[in-house]
């Protein structure tokens, strides 16, 4: 049976800005359910935590006041319509969530310091900050956002929990390996406070959907392990008008930022341009040390906090530089760039563009040609004549090598290629294919017959040998 409920005005701001919304029930309490199902957050607005119906909040069943009849048990039939109707404070239609006893407890001790008081644990409980990505920044950013009371808290990850992140995602356990990363997000964060909510987006962020999502957040956090990502984040941020705290780490450094305020530059600003396709290796390529997103993610979710309390100095115009084992920071100063193609007064860029594009990204998989690991297999098995190039570094060689491999790490490539026999084919691998698609690039440049195993060693071990190590 198809009921209409009609938000007033002063909720309409926890449902996507809806006025109506259609559910099918069969009385006031499934009716209410299936709404907070859509629209997690009117559920702490209408509902206590003994799940009964607050007492500032009056629904009405078409004119009469259900109170009047059984309650949350009336019945309703097709075509009624349920009004919710909250008590309105001398006109104000704000539907600013109060501070509960139980959360005055647990918050008490932002409460005792007068740069946050209760009406700064209010405003933190009305935040909304939208985490982009739940892994190493992602981790300590949702747990620290969560402990500290932020109402709502978005989270986009489309990935699975895997083992090798454990060593630094400190949001899942071991149980969690092999589920996603948002279902162990939200179970964690929900243990940690359950008086906020969680929404979690199961999504690559793109340029079809991240200026809708951005919307629904007060602040953006990029925790983020690609360019092509971080200048989305960064336009639609800029577009909508959201603060972007930016964080970003590799093997023992980090840099911190917080882009997009008014009148503050963007990351545009600081860097217009991305570095070629394989410069920088990602941290699965090259690794990264357990503490150090602890550290970044940790200090962006200060930043968000600042910016809801409107207290200190944001992190604006000015980017941090972190060294994990000179254990030193620099602050430099970045300046609004008065041509940013994204956040200046003329801009080029007025809508999400093609980002994988704008990267380089979109190329390489034509150029490379590939094979997997069965085939390398079926060839070994054959005896055909090949090179198996390795372009790992010697110490991943000793954790783990496919047996009559030669390793020449690819930073040694342009010097040493000399040794390698032009008469044969190449197979090169390296731990999970990225370095050595470049490596064939280079090799194919120079006249080699080269392919890139797709997957690299850890395909293999995962598929052909698993007495080889994954690392
Ligand atoms: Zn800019």
């Amino acid at each position: 049976m198809s009921i209409e409920i009609r938000l007033p005005t002063a909720l309409r701001a926890f449902a996507d800005k809806q006025e109506k919304i259609s559910v099918d029930a069969k009385n006031v309490g499934e009716a209410l359910e299936r709404l907070f199902v859509r629209h997690e957050r009117l559920r702490q607005q209408l509902m206590s935590p003994e799940g009964k119906l607050r007492s500032f909040v009056n629904v009405y069943v078409n004119d009469d006041d259900a109170r009047d009849k059984q309650g949350l048990a009336t019945a309703v039939k097709e075509g009624d319509t349920i009004l919710i109707v909250p008590a309105i404070a001398g006109g104000s239609t704000t539907a600013e969530l109060e501070l509960t006893t139980a959360e005055k407890s647990r918050y008490d001790r932002h409460l005792i310091m007068p740069e946050v008081g209760p009406e700064g644990q209010k405003k933190l409980k009305n935040a909304s900050v939208l985490c982009v990505g739940a892994g190493g920044l992602g981790s300590p950013l949702a747990l620290y956002l969560a402990a500290a009371g932020v109402g709502r808290i978005g989270i986009v990850d489309f990935d699975v929990v895997d083992e090798s992140n454990l060593q630094r995602q400190i949001l899942h356990d071991t149980p969690s390996v092999g589920t996603s990363k948002l279902a162990s997000a939200k179970k964690r964060l929900l243990a940690l406070n359950p008086f906020i909510s969680v929404e979690t987006h199961e999504l690559r962020l793109t340029s079809a959907n991240a200026v809708e999502l951005f919307q629904r957040y007060d602040i953006v956090v990029d925790g983020t392990d690609n360019f092509a990502t971080r200048y989305l984040v960064n336009d639609a941020c800029v577009l909508t008008g959201k603060p972007n705290v930016y964080g970003s780490i590799f093997r023992f450094e980090g840099q911190l930022s917080v882009f997009a305020l008014k009148n503050g530059p963007c990351y545009r600003c600081l860097y217009p341009e991305p570095p070629p396709p394989g410069l920088v290796p990602s941290c699965a390529e090259a690794g990264v040390l357990g503490v150090l997103p602890g550290v970044i993610g940790t200090l962006q979710a200060l930043e968000a906090l600042k910016l809801i309390l409107g207290i200190g100095r944001p992190l604006s115009g000015r980017l941090m530089l972190y060294d994990a084992l000179e254990q030193s920071w620099r602050t430099l100063k970045v300046k609004k760039n008065i041509s940013c193609p994204v956040c200046s007064e003329n801009p080029t860029i007025t809508a999400p563009i093609d980002y994988e594009a704008f990267c380089g990204l979109k190329e390489k998989p034509m150029t490379i040609p590939d094979i997997s690991v069965q085939d390398l297999k079926a060839k070994l098995d054959r005896k055909e004549k090949f090179v198996l190039l390795d372009v790992r570094e010697p110490h991943e060689y000793e954790i783990a090598k496919i047996p009559g491999s030669t390793l020449i790490p690819l930073g040694k490539l342009p010097e040493r290629f000399g040794e390698l026999d032009k008469n044969l084919p190449l197979i090169v691998h390296c731990k999970m294919g990225g370095r050595s698609a470049r490596a064939v690039q280079f090799l194919r440049e120079k006249g080699f017959d080269a392919v890139n195993v797709a997957g690299g060693i850890n395909a293999w071990s995962q598929s052909i040998d698993p007495s080889v190590a994954q690392y």
